[in-house]
């Protein structure tokens, strides 16, 4: 795999986003959505399926929410996808899990495409210091004090919070390491790669680092846009829209400008999985060897420690 890519429909890049969808409200998303749909751009808004039992450190609106589900599917008919951001908002049981991801089908026509694990609940998968292996797990237990040794299970057979064989049975991509660099694609170029160690997940996902709206203007910034471009590369915003992007009803005007310019160069933009589809499909072994993952790891783990990237 080298060279460069040659994007569908002649595109010279591509761009996506996938949108963590904590403290999302019908108030401050909906002018993000309507912004992207008149510019043709076509992301990756996740969900919570069902509501959990139980007060949410993070919360946010529900599939139980009818007038946000509606929305949801008017999205997902306009070419929208949706994903999940796993089963709820709190930790969810492996019945739970189950559930949840029958009741998305229900509801979407399909089992989630993408997926990213939801940060407090303790059945996601790999996550914590089981994101990295061996020296690096070490190092991850020391910059966070140990605290999360055994947090997240969801990957670990016999808990009752496992449902690593329903991942692997039903959701194609999960997201993994976040880069600093607006083009993913360079940091991660094996994408979507499947990691032996970790057999649960189909297929990982990298993103580009925008988790409000700050930090998302930032990493789309003019001079970057157009390195993206030139280089014919690829760009998965990880971000939470519901994060300073729509102000009591307004939204942000450096992000409009932003998506406004971005949006007249020649994209490919398309939902994550459309993209990550198209990547396994024309990549070779997808299988990551011990040294792409030690670079892997140890590029996020410095960038962690530095900016505290998610
Ligand atoms: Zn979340």
């Amino acid at each position: 795999m080298s060279g460069r890519i040659e994007w569908p429909e002649g595109r010279d890049f591509a761009f996506t986003v996938f949108d963590d969808t904590d403290e999302a409200t019908l108030e401050n998303v909906v002018p993000v959505y309507d912004l992207l749909r008149d510019l043709g751009l076509r992301t990756t808004k996740s969900v919570w399926a069902i509501k959990g039992a139980g007060t949410p450190r993070i919360g946010g609106l529900t599939c139980e929410d009818p007038d946000y589900l509606a929305w949801t599917l008017d999205l997902q008919a306009s070419g929208f996808e949706i994903g999940s951001h796993g089963a709820t908002n709190v930790t969810s049981s492996r019945d739970e899990v189950a559930r949840s991801l029958e009741r998305f089908r229900e509801l979407y026509g399909h089992y989630p495409g993408a997926y990213a694990n939801h940060s407090g609940c303790e059945e996601s998968i790999y996550w914590g210091p089981d994101r990295v292996t061996g020296v690096h797990r070490l190092i991850y237990n020391a910059m966070t004090r140990f605290s999360r040794q055994d947090t997240f299970r969801g990957h670990r057979m016999g808990d009752p919070l496992f449902w690593g064989d329903l991942c692997r049975a039903k959701i194609r991509y999960v997201r993994n390491f976040t880069y600093r660099d607006i083009d993913t694609l360079a940091a991660c170029p094996k994408m979507p790669y499947h990691d032996p160690e970790r057999p649960f997940v189909n297929r990982w996902f990298a993103s580009s680092e925008g988790a409000d709206v700050a930090a998302f203007n930032a990493c789309l910034a003019e001079e970057n846009q157009d390195r993206l471009e030139a280089g014919g590369g690829a760009c998965i915003m990880y971000t939470h829209f519901a994060s300073g992007f729509v102000r009591d009803g307004v939204l942000d005007p450096r992000f409009r400008q932003l998506m406004e310019r971005l949006a007249t160069k020649n994209g490919w933009f398309v939902p994550v999985s459309t993209l990550l589809d198209f990547l396994s499909e024309r990549a070779g072994d997808p299988m990551l060897t011990a040294s792409e993952r030690r670079a892997l790891e140890r590029r996020w783990l410095l960038s962690k420690a530095r900016v505290g990237y998610s």
